[in-house]
């Protein structure tokens, strides 16, 4: 069997003014080399396409906009952002804001824009559906239902959904709302009320939105061309993963509700570390399974974990010395992916 290319993009961002200002990270951009440097300690890791500090959302996204044009023909597409909390994922998925007309906005309005470009014929169709994945829970953010009656602790539970198993062996999150949407504008609107359905739950719950995988799909709906007419259906997914850090001792001891936090990591843990197991079988030519079924992630990213399927990487990573445990994690990560 063929191995599925994943492809990889490592994105290094600039420093941020809270951190250390001392780096580790130097890129050897010839030899497309990441050396990461930490007193007598030294790792090297070697990629196809870095981004250094100063390539901006639009080589970003270039290096990912040809997954959209493979969903625009009807092959299913994934676009993920990996990295520790405050990497710069979401930055890398949505930018600063929404904002259509802003010049540093990310990939997933981007996507939007592309598909809309090429939305020339009136026969396509498009929908759009917004989860999380939350301690192995995955709930509706597109649950827009109105909570004022409610009490103050259930105002905020967003909708969970259950996953079956449907009878070709794919998964489902069953009554998972979609939405049809016609123009980018409406597209996007759609989005920020969800991402608000997420950052209310966040502020509530202890910055949970690093703590949560968030999922977003677009399907499409089109006739072939050609003399026998059928319907072509695909599916794009660009997900922010929950941050990858590992657990910190130091910081369980100092944690009000430990236990809280030990089973969101070990719930992180499993299904980055089953997301990596998979992306690696698919990568792996010689592969006999993909182990999807271990966690629902990768049970819900079932379609978009097959051969035919598309898959990038966006590898994000802060330069800084404070970071270089977490970094060296996060790109051995991609190393494991790209290797296998
Ligand atoms: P994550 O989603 O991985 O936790 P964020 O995307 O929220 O991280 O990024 C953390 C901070 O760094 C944010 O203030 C964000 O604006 C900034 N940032 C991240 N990536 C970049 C980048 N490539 N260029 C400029 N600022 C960035
Ligand atoms: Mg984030």
């Amino acid at each position: 069997m063929l191995g599925n290319k994943i492809n990889i993009v490592v994105r290094i961002r600039p420093l941020i003014p809270t951190e250390n200002s001392k780096g580790c990270v130097k890129l050897m951009n010839k030899l497309n080399q990441l050396l990461l440097q930490k007193e007598f300690y030294q790792v090297q890791f070697k990629f196809d396409n870095i981004l250094s500090k100063n390539q901006g959302q639009k080589s970003l996204f270039n290096s990912v906009s040809y997954i959209v044009t493979y969903f625009m023909v009807g092959l299913n597409g994934t676009i993920f952002a990996y990295g520790q909390t405050g990497a710069g994922k979401t930055y890398s998925v949505i930018g600063e804001d929404c904002n259509l007309k802003d010049s540093n906005k990310g990939v997933l309005p981007r996507a939007i824009h592309q598909i809309f470009q090429s939305k020339k014929e009136k026969s396509f169709r498009l929908h759009v559906s917004f989860y999380e994945i939350y301690c192995e829970k995955i709930y509706d953010l597109f649950d827009f239902e109105d909570r004022k009656e409610k009490s103050t602790k259930d105002k905020y539970k967003l909708k969970e959904l259950i996953l079956k198993e449907g009878s070709n062996g794919s998964f489902s999150a069953e009554g998972l709302k979609s939405y049809e949407i016609n123009t980018e504008e409406e597209a996007l609107l759609l989005y920020e009320k969800g991402l608000a359905n997420r950052a209310t739950k966040a502020s509530l719950m202890n910055k949970k939105s690093s703590r949560s995988h968030a999922i977003f799909e677009i399907y499409l709906e089109k006739e072939s061309k050609g003399d026998k007419k059928h319907i072509v259906r695909s599916k794009l997914r660009i997900v922010d993963l929950a941050g990858s850090e590992k657990c910190s001792l130091r910081n369980i001891y100092s944690l009000k509700n430990r236990d809280k936090y030990i089973k969101e990591l070990t719930a992180i843990n499993g299904s980055l570390s089953s997301l990596g197991q998979c992306i690696s079988a698919l990568a792996d030519p010689k592969r006999k399974h993909v182990p999807f079924r271990n966690s629902k992630l990768t049970k819900i990213l079932k379609d978009s974990l097959e051969i035919s399927a598309k898959i990038a990487l966006i590898i994000c990573i802060s330069p800084s010395l404070d970071s270089y445990d977490e970094t060296v994690s996060t790109l051995q990560f991609a190393d494991r992916a790209k290797k296998a």
